[in-house]
Parts: C-alpha cells; sequence; structure tokens
C-alpha cells in the first residue's frame, strides 16, 4: 500500500522539483485545477505555463508512489482559466490520498502566510533550512504548522448511540459530539468533558479508534468510542440544536464515510449486527 511520505529534512527540497512532480495550487478559495471535472495535481509545465509571475518558491510537501509533490500559496486576484475547487469537495470526490494531498498543502500554505511576522517581537521570519518552521532572526522564536487536536465520541448504550445536529454547522447530519482539546487537558479528559458539557451525559470505557487530520484550517481528530454511564441528554443550547439515542438499524442522516465521524459510526453499526 501506497502511503504518503514526508520529507525527513527540507534543505533539498527545491532541487527535487522537476518535470515529474506534482503541484498543488492554493488560494482562499481553494486548490486550482485545470479540468473542472476533476481534480489533480498540475505537472511542472502546466505551473509554469500558468505564468503566476513573482510568488515565493514552492514548499515541498513529501512523496506519494514515487512521485515528489509540491505546493504555493496564490493571492485569489490571480485570474486563472481554469476551476477552484473546495475542501470538502474533493473530500467526497476523490481518493483519499489526494485528498492528503491537498490536506497537507492547504495547511502548509495557511501556516505559512499566518506566521511571517514573529509572534512574540514583530520581526519578518525566516525559513529554517531543514524543518518546516519559520524561525525568528530577532528573538529565536520558531513557528511550526499549527494542529489543533480535537476529540470526537461516539457514546454507545447497547444497540444505541447517542448523536446530534449541531446549531452552527450548517450542515443537516447527525453527528458524534466533538470539541477542541483545551490547555493541558488529556484526550480522554477533553472526551468527558465535551459529552458533558454538550449533552449532560456521563460516559466510561473510552476506547481510542483512529484519527483524521482535518484541514478546515488545522484540526487533528483524535476518535474515541465511550460507553454510557449515566445522566439525561440535556443539549446545551448554544451548540447542539438536538440529541437523541439512535438504534443501529434507525440512524437519522449521517456524516459521509469519508469523514471520521462516519466511519465512528459504521464501526458501531457493524459492531452490533
Ligand atoms: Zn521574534
Amino acid at each position: 500500500m501506497n502511503e504518503f511520505q514526508t520529507p525527513k529534512d527540507l534543505q533539498a527540497a527545491e532541487a527535487e522539483l522537476s518535470a515529474d512532480s506534482g503541484l498543488v495550487l492554493v488560494s482562499d478559495k481553494g486548490v486550482f485545477g485545470l479540468d473542472g471535472e476533476h481534480w489533480q495535481a498540475l505537472t511542472q509545465a502546466q505551473w509554469l505555463g500558468l505564468e503566476l509571475g513573482q510568488c515565493e518558491p514552492p514548499h515541498l510537501l513529501g512523496h506519494y508512489a514515487g512521485r515528489s509533490y509540491f505546493c504555493q500559496y496564490i493571492e485569489p486576484e490571480h485570474k486563472l482559466d481554469g476551476h477552484w475547487f473546495g475542501l470538502r469537495e474533493l473530500l467526497q470526490n476523490n481518493p483519499s490520498w489526494e485528498f492528503e494531498l491537498v490536506s497537507r498543502a492547504s495547511q502548509v500554505c495557511h501556516w505559512d502566510r499566518n506566521h511571517r511576522f514573529c509572534g512574540h517581537c514583530g520581526s519578518p521570519t525566516e525559513y529554517h533550512s531543514r524543518v518546516r518552521a519559520r524561525a525568528c532572526p530577532s528573538c529565536g522564536l520558531h513557528s511550526y504548522p499549527r494542529i489543533s487536536p480535537c476529540v470526537i465520541v461516539l457514546v454507545r448504550n447497547g444497540e444505541h448511540c447517542l448523536l446530534a445536529r449541531h446549531n452552527r454547522s450548517g450542515r443537516p447530519f447527525f453527528t458524534c459530539l466533538a470539541g477542541f482539546v483545551e490547555a493541558g487537558e488529556s484526550a480522554e479528559q477533553c472526551a468527558r468533558r465535551e459529552v458533558r458539557e454538550e449533552v449532560g451525559v456521563e460516559i466510561v470505557g473510552l476506547q481510542y479508534w483512529g484519527s483524521q487530520a482535518w484541514p478546515f484550517p488545522g484540526q487533528l481528530m483524535l476518535a474515541f468510542m465511550a460507553d454510557y454511564a449515566g445522566g439525561e441528554i440535556c443539549p446545551e443550547p448554544e451548540e447542539i440544536a438536538e440529541a437523541h439515542w439512535y438504534h443501529y438499524r434507525d440512524l437519522p442522516l449521517v456524516p459521509p464515510s469519508e469523514t471520521i465521524s462516519g466511519q465512528l459510526i459504521e464501526a458501531f453499526i457493524k459492531s452490533c449486527e
């Protein structure tokens, strides 16, 4: 099985850009593709053909199936003859390795644009020669791509699971409960706190299930299964529109299987059958 390979040392990165490389062009509108039907990374020749003018050099993302991939941010004002694809669109319509590629590209470009100045002393930062970091020449602070851990929990009670519809997501799905890990908190503490805060329920038997990078803009979703331990469902009105217990054979509309919440729910269904 092919797996995305992250470069160990970025020093030789520019030398690796070749006719065979793939390039992911990122802006606030998403990632750019020449073919409006199906997103693909640009070849070096296609990328040069766009004549982007003065830009930062592209970042090496890594290698997949023997091919090197780079990313570059461009300002959205650039008029290009092609199509901008949203990341959520690619999640459902492209192979998982391509989504991983654009997810990495989006997060690297996001970090690069947001750490041009030191957060401590305000000086312009410079690229570190070997690792993915921007370093401050005045005070030495290093800024790495910022990844925010989130916990997502499927709470089960026999053949039922607890699913909620969120107020602000704008999506019709019923999904697992989730939230950001707070400073100093373990993932398990976060899971218990989020479930308690969002629906007033206590859980036991937390089991780590898997993880997914979530580039909106830079979360790492840590998924857990847990068992119901007590309490009545009482949705927190700011965040949760409604939450209920659902039998595994009678589930509402749930997130697609490309998302880790969709996969958690599928695993729960399989465990009941
Ligand atoms: Zn500084």
